[in-house]
C-alpha cells in the first residue's frame, strides 16, 4: 500500500541509545535534559529566539490564543486542518472565516479588512502546504486595527521567507512534530515567540501554571512533551536537510510527469527556501478528482483530500460564512504520495494513473 505519507524513521540504534540513557537517568518528563537539548537546537536550526517544545501542534495553538488574551471574534482561513477552527471554538472564540487566495490556497489577505467586527480580536491564518500567507499585508492590517496574529506553522518546518524563517512572522507560530510532518518528535509540536516579555508566561502556561513547591500562577495547562519525543527529535533533526532534499527529488518527478495541460496546482511563493511538505494537486472537477481516487485506491494508492471539506462548511461552525474560493478548491484538490524512500517508478506509476483518468 502507498499512503500519502509515511513516518520518517531515524537509525534504531541511536534512538535505542537515548533510550538507555533515559533509563541511566530515570527522568522521563518535567522539562528533562533531552527536552532541552531539542529546544536549543530547534532555536539553533530554525534561527528563532524563544521556543517551546510541547506535547502537539493543537495545545500550542490553545497556549497561543491563552498568551495572547484572545477574545471575541477571530479571523481565520476556511482552508486547513480542522484543528485550526477548532481551537477557536475550544476557547470559546467565534471563526470569522476569510476567503483564500486561488493561487496560493492561503488566507485573501484583502479580504481580511471587510470581515473585521468590533468583537475581532485575532488573525489564526495557516501557511497551508508550508508557502507563506501574505505576512506583510497582514501585519499592515493587524496594525492598523490592533489584532494579534498567530501563525499555525504546523506544516512549514524549516521554510525560509526573505532569508527569515517563517515562524519569525506574527505575534507568535506554532508548529506540529506529528509523525507524519517533515520533521517528527511522533507527538510534538512547539510555539515559537517573538516575545521576551512572555518567556515567562509562555513556560508556565505550558506547565499547569505551576513552578516548585509553592508558586501557583494562573490556571496553565499540560502542554509538556516527554524525554522520549525529544529523543525521536533529536534522531531526526540532523536528517532534515536529506528529508527535504529527498522530499523535493520526489516533487520534481510528479512535476515531470503529471499533465499539466489538465492539472494545477498552489502557486509556491519564490522568496522562499521551501520544504516540500505536500504535493497537492487541482483537478478540473470533483467528479475527476473521485475517478483518479478510484483508480488510484483499485492500486491500494491512498492519497487524501487536504484540505476538504472547507472548513466554514462544517455542521458546528458558524453558519451563513460564504468562501466560494475556498469551497472548490477544497472539492478539487488531493495530495499526492510524498515520503523519503518513494520509489522514482512508483511516483511514474501514480502519475500514469492519473494522467490516464482526467477526460471529464
Ligand atoms: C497537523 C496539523 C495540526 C495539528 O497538529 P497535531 O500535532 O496533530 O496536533 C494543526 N494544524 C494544521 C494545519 C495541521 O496540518
Amino acid at each position: 500500500m502507498i499512503n500519502v505519507t509515511k513516518a520518517y524513521l531515524p537509525d534504531q540504534e541511536q534512538y535505542i541509545k537515548y533510550v538507555r540513557e533515559i533509563w541511566d537517568r530515570g527522568y522521563l518528563t518535567n522539562n528533562g535534559p533531552l527536552v532541552q537539548e531539542l529546544e536549543a537546537k530547534l532555536k539553533e536550526y530554525l534561527n528563532v529566539d524563544y521556543l517551546y517544545f510541547c506535547g502537539n501542534g493543537t495545545i500550542v495553538l490553545q497556549i497561543a490564543m491563552k498568551a495572547l488574551e484572545i477574545k471575541g471574534d477571530v479571523i481565520t482561513t476556511p482552508f486547513s486542518y480542522c484543528a485550526t477552527s477548532n481551537v477557536i471554538l475550544w476557547e470559546n472564540c467565534t471563526p470569522v472565516f476569510v476567503d483564500i487566495d486561488p493561487e496560493t490556497f492561503n488566507i485573501n489577505a484583502d479580504l481580511i479588512e471587510a470581515a473585521i467586527t468590533p468583537e475581532t480580536t485575532a488573525i489564526l491564518a495557516t501557511h497551508v502546504y508550508g508557502n507563506p500567507c501574505d505576512v506583510e499585508k497582514i501585519e499592515e492590517v493587524a496594525k492598523k486595527h490592533n489584532l494579534k496574529v498567530i501563525y499555525d506553522g504546523a506544516h512549514a518546518f524549516g521554510v525560509t521567507y526573505k532569508g527569515k524563517s517563517l515562524f519569525s512572522y506574527g505575534d507568535l507560530s506554532t508548529c506540529s512534530f506529528h509523525a507524519t510532518k517533515v520533521f517528527h518528535t511522533i507527538e510534538g509540536g512547539a510555539l515559537i515567540s517573538n516575545h521576551p516579555e512572555l518567556d515567562k508566561e509562555l513556560h508556565l502556561l505550558r506547565a499547569f501554571g505551576h513552578k516548585g513547591d509553592e508558586e501557583y500562577y494562573f490556571a496553565g495547562i499540560n502542554g509538556k512533551n516527554s524525554e522520549f519525543h525529544a529523543a525521536m527529535g533529536l534522531c531526526n533533526l540532523p536528517n532534515v536537510p536529506d528529508i527535504i532534499a529527498a522530499r523535493k527529488e520526489i516533487f520534481d518527478w510528479y512535476d515531470g510527469f503529471l499533465n499539466w495541460d489538465i492539472l494545477s496546482k498552489p502557486k509556491i511563493s519564490s522568496d522562499i527556501d521551501y520544504n516540500y511538505a505536500y504535493y497537492p494537486v487541482v483537478f478540473p472537477s470533483e467528479k475527476v478528482l473521485r475517478n483518479v481516487q478510484q483508480a488510484l485506491a483499485a492500486e491500494d494508492i491512498i492519497p487524501r483530500r487536504y484540505f476538504y471539506p472547507s472548513l466554514n462548511t462544517l455542521a458546528f461552525m458558524p453558519k451563513n460564512i460564504s468562501c466560494p474560493v475556498s469551497e472548490d478548491m477544497s472539492e478539487r484538490v488531493l495530495s499526492l504520495p510524498l515520503y523519503v524512500g518513494l520509489p522514482l517508478p512508483d511516483v511514474e506509476r501514480i502519475s500514469k494513473i492519473i494522467n490516464g483518468h482526467l477526460s471529464p
